[in-house]
């Protein structure tokens, strides 16, 4: 059984007159652009996000619709300097004003702060927050501190301390077998 997610077609007028935010968890896998940035599909990661929305007055007396987004999740990525799994979060606070038409929302957009969207009666927030998302990843994730990988058996080998030689190969497994 299963609901229609409302967060794909919200509703904003029906949330701007309530006064309860909406908020759902929603799988990272299902926001396939994003999901194809981690270092491998994990079927249990998740986005947590809240929407709430007002009408407020604008500058002519205008109602405008300002919607409130917010969402958090923790992204598997693959770190550049030591190619391990790091973990990246990712957090999104953002207030958009909805305006009536494109024209307006590319005049008023160098004056404004906040984000314009243009208003539709329809609205898929979920394409909204997995956009933020992308626009919030690390152009190059990285650990702030790589984890130590522990030197590789560099005791056990017991190899010939000798610059100009180049190491053979198979001095390992000889090595071992003198064991
Ligand atoms: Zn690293």
């Amino acid at each position: 059984m299963s609901r229609p997610d409302p967060s794909h077609s919200l509703n904003l007028q029906a949330l701007a007159n309530s006064s309860q935010p909406l908020s759902g968890t929603v799988l990272l896998q299902n926001l396939e652009r994003l999901a194809h940035e981690t270092i491998e599909p994990k079927p249990d990661l998740t986005v947590n996000w809240q929407a709430d929305a007002e009408l407020r007055t604008g500058k002519s007396g205008q109602q405008d619709t300002w919607l409130h987004v917010q969402a958090s999740t923790s992204m598997p990525m693959t770190c550049q300097r030591c190619m391990g799994e790091v973990q990246v979060p990712l957090h999104i606070d953002q207030w958009y004003r909805f305006v009536a038409s494109e024209e307006i929302a590319m005049a008023d957009d160098d004056a404004s702060e906040e984000d314009l969207l243009v208003m539709a009666p329809q609205f898929d927030l979920l394409a909204l927050l997995e956009d933020e998302l992308l626009m919030a990843l690390p152009l190059v994730p990285m650990h702030d501190e790589c984890p130590v990988t522990p030197a590789f058996s560099a005791g056990i080998l017991d190899s010939p301390d000798e610059a100009d030689e180049k190491p053979n190969p198979f001095a390992a497994l000889v090595g071992l077998k003198k064991i």
